[in-house]
């Protein structure tokens, strides 16, 4: 069996060691609800992939958050709305100029 030879110091093992570690995750926002969550995978928070509902997400919740639910995904969609008319408008801004 292979044996030590010599014992390698603290920077050596450091120099060694500084590539291993987990990279974190890539997450984008969901554009249905706004949550993070991993590209290319059906959003858990409201099952929506590519703008077509995958999970019914609403109906393995109790009714109270339901409710809940329903009233951040609206909230989040009038968000959208408003940052999509901000683009709109911003584009025609600079037509003019
Ligand atoms: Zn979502």
């Amino acid at each position: 069996m292979a044996v030590p030879k010599q014992r390698h110091n603290q920077s050596r093992r450091d120099r060694r060691r500084k590539n291993i570690y987990i990279d974190s995750p890539v997450l984008i926002t969901c554009p249905k609800c706004g949550k993070p969550v991993l590209p290319h995978t059906i959003c858990g928070y409201c099952g929506f992939y590519k703008n077509k509902e995958y999970i019914n997400v609403l109906a393995k919740l109790e009714k109270k958050e339901q409710k809940k639910r329903a009233k951040e995904m609206k909230a989040h969609e009038k968000t959208e709305h408003s940052h999509d008319h901000e683009h709109e408008h911003s584009g025609k801004e600079t037509e003019k100029h």
